[in-house]
């Protein structure tokens, strides 16, 4: 039985993955440890009590002594990092939180780690030879691809344009460095874009749909050719947990989904599918009376071209063949499945995206 501290539980990713691996694992213990920023949600996750080795501890991942006092008590052997600020746009008009959480929050639980698994006398219950410090991070450090060459190889040099992406490269160094300076047993996935199921309301996929709802406008950057690999966030949980069970400690992972799209092509095939889902449900008309582009199928009219970016990177692309041959792992859903589960996620958990998002 392991026991597990998930650090941005209550966010997107990690809120899937505490629901996919308390349902793999009930015999496990997990604990959540997130600081509930906007775009944390304690609601996402079990009700305190229903679930007997389910735990949530609300504090910043900066405080290192909290993470110990944490560890300790639940005799922690695997730490799964999600816990970041993760929107590129916030991180463009204030990048200070995102060194602060990505880079000093993630030296905190590594100094925590070494301290609890290495450092901890017999007497008080250490050392951990058996442990594992799995870091979640993202393709956005390689940069921006040029058109037709190949994908991002583990071992690609790294080259972040905005202050999200240059701070979780620091935060990968940080954890490289652990690894082989104190040899805390370290792995690391760069993963491609996600969606699914409790995806914070302000990014591409959840964004248009929750417009189209409230018969907003959609805004695309630029000339919308900028292109994305969509990974569907089960698989990528699928992908983290293959990597605590079989991955190799010191190793880095590529996890991306094999569905390459352009973002005006994911924002038509959304209005499609929402254009679609209007025509076959007349409660949708009821519940969503203000939404008239989708009653007359007409949702691809609300996209606005904006401004782009500042430095926004044209392409990322990844070559995943390293988790696939060492260990397996190929994602499951294809980008349409994938799509419709989302969209009737969000159809059918209206009470929780407006809370997100104050409507
Ligand atoms: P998210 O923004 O939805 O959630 C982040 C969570 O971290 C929230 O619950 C928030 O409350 C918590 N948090 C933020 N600062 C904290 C702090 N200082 N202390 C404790 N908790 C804090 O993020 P996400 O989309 O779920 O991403 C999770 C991880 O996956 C991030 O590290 C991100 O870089 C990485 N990633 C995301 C994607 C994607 O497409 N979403 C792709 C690749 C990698």
């Amino acid at each position: 039985m392991a026991s597990l501290l998930v650090t941005g539980g209550a966010g997107f990713i990690g809120t899937n993955f505490v629901h996919y691996w308390l349902k793999q694992h009930p015999a496990d213990t997990v604990v959540v440890f997130d600081a509930l920023t906007y775009a944390g949600n304690r609601h996402s996750l079990p009700a305190p009590g229903t679930h007997p080795r389910f735990h949530f501890v609300h504090d910043n991942i900066c405080n290192t002594a909290s993470v110990i006092e944490v560890m300790q008590a639940h005799r922690t052997d695997t730490l799964v990092h999600f816990a970041a600020e993760s929107h590129v746009d916030r991180s463009i008009t204030g990048p200070d939180t995102f060194l602060e959480t990505n880079i000093i929050g993630t030296h905190s639980l590594l100094k925590a780690a070494r301290r609890v698994w290495l450092e901890m006398p017999k007497e008080q219950g250490g050392p951990f030879p058996e442990h594992r410090f799995h870091h979640v991070s993202t393709d956005e450090v390689f940069g921006s691809l040029t058109p037709g060459l190949p994908g991002s190889d583990e071992h690609a040099p790294y080259a972040p344009n905005s202050p999200y992406s240059a701070s979780k490269a620091a935060s990968d160094h940080l954890v490289r460095a652990y690894a082989r300076t104190y040899g805390l047993h370290t792995t690391t996935s760069h993963c491609s874009n996600n969606y699914g199921p409790y995806h914070y309301p302000e990014k591409l996929i959840p964004l248009t749909i929750t417009h189209i709802l409230n018969e907003q406008a959609i805004p695309v950057f630029g000339d919308g050719q900028h292109l994305r690999d969509w990974l569907y966030v089960t698989d990528h949980v699928r992908a983290i947990a293959r990597i605590l069970q079989q991955g190799t400690p010191g190793e880095t992972y590529n996890i991306g989904g094999h569905n390459v799209l352009t973002n005006t092509d994911v924002v038509h095939r959304i209005c499609s599918e929402m254009n679609h889902a209007f025509a076959a449900r007349p409660d949708l008309h009821q519940r969503f009376p203000q939404a008239r582009a989708a009653q007359r199928g007409q949702a691809q009219s609300l996209v606005r071209f904006v401004d782009d970016r500042p430095g926004h990177d044209r392409r990322y692309a990844l070559d995943t063949r390293k988790i696939q041959v060492e260990l397996g792992f190929v994602p499951q859903i294809a980008f349409d499945e994938g799509l419709r589960t989302t969209i009737d996620w969000f159809l059918a958990n209206q009470a929780w995206w407006r809370e997100m998002t104050n409507h």
